[in-house]
């Protein structure tokens, strides 16, 4: 009876155990599926406007759509990638918000910032795009020391890097450089490869400028593309690229023309269409080379 007894207690015992462990191989297998899918971390394709964010979107496969304040997440995939096209608002301050908030949410693979921008060059045209090998905020400035009545003079303000010390921007001399961040190899040569795809005007790489200003005065904008070398400018990309860096989140600005003051290039929001297709473009090649 003991024996019986004791027999039946051992067996309970083994079938309990081997349940343990088949609960715990299929909830280890279940954990790996979900790795595997958390491995393949997002590329986020950021525009500010509505026109410069929902076409992108509408190219998503099984998309989801998420907000958080004002921003707007179109969660979706490209190629069986998972690609988030994010709708940032204007200017530097949405710009920089939305993109921790996107790192902290979605721990992202690269990040390309895209829409519209103004020519500084006179050789570019409406339509053409700019590839940002280098992004720099040219709203950073310190004026010169003027005395009551003595006027402005914008021609003598300097560059501000407010990325070179702790201490004060206003005094620090290491302070007065111009602060550029670099656009990603990877995404640039992605980029550069698929340049022929855009067919309304040319690819070029170059310098985009960024502040929360919109730069209409002709000599003023000779004296960014002298002094900064700036190609383009527009009111996002060095907000978002200082907060990627502060990430190491690999970053490119895209920038398409949509007017040029320059060379009398009138505004063309339909610019803003074309440069998505080319952006989805860039993501094929890159998810390509990818996976
Ligand atoms: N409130 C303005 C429009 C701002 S639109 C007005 O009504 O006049 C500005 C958007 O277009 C920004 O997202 C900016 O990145 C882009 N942009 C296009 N051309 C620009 C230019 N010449 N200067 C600054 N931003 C430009």
């Amino acid at each position: 009876m003991k024996n019986i007894r004791t027999s039946a207690f051992l067996l309970f015992i083994t079938l309990f155990f081997s349940f343990l462990t088949g609960c715990q191989n299929s909830t280890e297998s279940e954990a790996s599926a979900e790795e595997n899918e958390q491995e393949k971390q997002p590329i986020l394709i950021q525009g500010p406007m509505p026109i410069e964010a929902e076409n992108f979107a509408a190219k998503l496969e099984d998309v989801e759509e998420e907000t958080s304040g004002n921003f707007v997440f179109y969660k979706g995939k490209v190629d069986d990638y998972p690609v988030i096209v994010m709708k940032t608002g204007k200017g530097m301050e949405n710009t920089a918000a939305a993109t921790a908030i996107a790192i902290e949410k979605f721990d992202p693979a690269a990040i390309i910032n895209q829409g519209t921008s103004g020519g500084h060059d006179p050789d570019l045209h409406v339509f053409d795009i700019v590839l940002g090998e280098r992004t720099v905020n040219i709203g950073s400035l310190k004026t010169g020391h003027r005395e009551d009545g003595e006027g402005i003079a914008p021609k003598e303000w300097i560059p501000m890097d407010l990325m070179a010390s702790e201490g004060s921007a206003g005094e620090d001399p290491d302070a007065e450089n111009i602060r550029y961040f670099e656009g990603d190899k990877v995404l640039l040569k992605a980029a550069k490869a698929v340049k022929n795809t855009h067919e309304e005007g040319k690819v070029v790489e170059g310098t985009i400028g960024s502040a929360d200003v919109w730069n209409n005065e002709v000599d003023r904008i000779q004296w960014f593309h002298e002094n900064f070398g700036t190609s383009v400018e527009e009111m996002e990309g060095a907000a978002g690229a200082q907060i990627a860096k502060a990430y190491d989140v690999p970053y490119l600005g895209v920038r398409i023309l949509s007017n040029n003051k320059t060379n009398d290039g009138e505004y063309n929001p339909d610019t803003a269409e074309a440069n998505q297709d080319y952006v989805y473009e860039v993501v094929k090649k890159y998810i390509s080379k990818k996976n």
